[in-house]
């Protein structure tokens, strides 16, 4: 991992790792003040937000945010019919802002957009759609400035807004994470999808040729979820789920570790062993056939099946599945596939936390001192698949030393991504 930041940040198309210029030179201080608005796209929900903040040691004084759903014919369609949803539902949520948000008299409201997808950044609230993952497709938006696009959409729905900024959500994870602690220096998330970000030194970057930021510092996009090495531990079925995805060859690392598939994981190798071992009976259950049938979410919920007669894996195997009279040696059985899949997707994510450490050389005692290192993680796999985020915390500690894990802490940013892009708003806004 350490050795693709390098060749990522060396050139262009030096790596699979894009480590994206952020155009995030400076992060929030604390002094940012007056109402900011954002909207979060970036898997099967979108997230409006409105924050008033308080300027110098205030805060945020209010909040409040509103969740989506996108429908998912809205998922492959036209650009288009996908800005024109967001910005009526957008305009919507405008629409409600009470007394206690306030803007000056005449001034048009200002958004910071957080959009999850691969971007080639042009400035702080410009940037070109490199390609769709996580299920999304939408063949006339790649290469096009969503920024615009949402602009356009914003416009045909007469909503008056400008977008200051445009960020990634680990960028905004990373914002929101400083403002309340200053000791955050790179962000994970890890739901649908996963990705990180992370503070470097613009002295490291040699394909920035634009100007040095006064903090001598820039915030780098990853796309970590693009990662692929020979020795990551493929196996027949990753090969099968990459091959007949709708990016193959793309995300591989995502793939195994990350919301969406660790589910379908599971899923292939029980299918495999009802077609060859005859798991569970002389014929294999239809239902397992289907592509993405078992959810993540299901997927933990059996792990952490604590019931004497595992009574969670056998009825989401009967609901899901339709397969019924599981016997508890195939209950144990499957919590142990499941145990197996996320425990793998766990390591793997702590491997890549620690080639962040690595790169940023916070995985050792300097002269002595002890820096505190803060990571701000965020995404729903992580918050929820508690099986999973212990692990990936216990692999981090074993992976560091003794000394030096006792200040490295992983802590939990919830939706640290909206509030960071309002603030990222803030600091860019067009009225300073
Ligand atoms: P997104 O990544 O789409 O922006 P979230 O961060 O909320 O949204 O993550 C949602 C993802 O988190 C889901 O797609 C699912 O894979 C995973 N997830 C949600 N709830 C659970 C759960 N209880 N157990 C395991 N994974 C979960
Ligand atoms: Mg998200």
């Amino acid at each position: 991992m350490t050795v693709e930041m390098h060749a990522g940040l060396a050139s262009e198309a030096g790596s699979k790792l894009k480590m994206l210029i952020s155009h995030v030179g400076n992060l929030p201080t604390g002094n940012e003040k007056g109402l900011f608005y954002a909207l979060d796209l970036g898997g099967t929900n979108f997230r409006v937000l409105r924050v008033q903040l308080g300027g110098k040691g205030d805060g945020i004084l209010h909040q409040e945010f509103a969740e989506v759903s996108i429908p998912p014919h809205l998922m492959i369609q036209t650009s288009d019919a996908l800005f024109d949803y967001i910005a009526a539902e957008l305009a919507k949520f405008v629409a409600q802002e009470g007394p206690e948000f306030n803007l000056p008299h005449g001034r048009t409201r200002e958004l910071g957009f957080t959009f999850s997808f691969p971007v080639m950044q042009s400035s702080i609230n410009s940037g070109t759609l490199v390609r769709w993952t996580k299920g999304f497709s939408i063949a006339d938006a790649v290469g096009q400035d969503v920024v615009a696009e949402l602009t356009r959409a914003m416009k045909r729905q007469g909503l008056d807004m400008y977008v200051s900024a445009l960020v990634n959500d680990t960028v905004g994870t990373l914002a929101g994470g400083r403002y309340t602690n200053k000791d955050v220096v790179a962000a994970v998330i890890l739901g649908t999808g996963t990705n990180a970000a992370y503070v470097e030194s613009v002295q490291a970057i040699p394909k920035w040729h634009g100007p040095l930021p006064d903090s001598g510092e820039m915030v780098i996009n990853m796309e970590w979820g693009n990662f692929v090495s020979s020795h990551l531990p493929l196996t027949d079925y990753d090969h099968a789920l990459d091959v007949e995805s709708l990016n193959p060859g793309e995300q591989v690392f995502e793939k195994i570790i990350s919301g969406m598939y660790l589910g379908e994981i599971v899923r292939r190798i029980l299918h495999r062993m009802a077609e060859e071992a005859a798991f569970f009976g002389d014929t294999v259950p239809p239902k397992l056939e289907v592509p993405f049938i078992l959810r993540t979410p299901d997927m933990s919920a059996m792990h952490h099946d604590t019931s004497s007669d595992l009574k969670v894996v056998g009825n989401k195997l009967r609901q899901i599945l339709e397969i019924s009279n599981t016997s508890l040696k195939m209950r144990k059985v499957v919590i142990e596939l499941c145990n197996i899949v996320a425990t793998r997707g766990a390591r793997l994510a702590a491997a890549g936390i620690l080639g962040i450490l690595k790169k940023t050389g916070r995985d050792t005692v300097k002269n002595g001192e002890y820096e505190r290192t803060v990571i701000a993680l965020d995404g729903g796999l992580y918050e929820h698949y508690t099986e999973y985020s212990k692990c990936l915390e216990n692999t981090l500690n074993e992976l560091l030393e003794e000394e030096v894990s006792k200040n490295i802490v992983v802590e939990h940013s919830n939706d640290g991504s909206g509030i960071g892009a309002a603030l990222l708003a803030a600091s860019h806004s067009r009225h300073l």
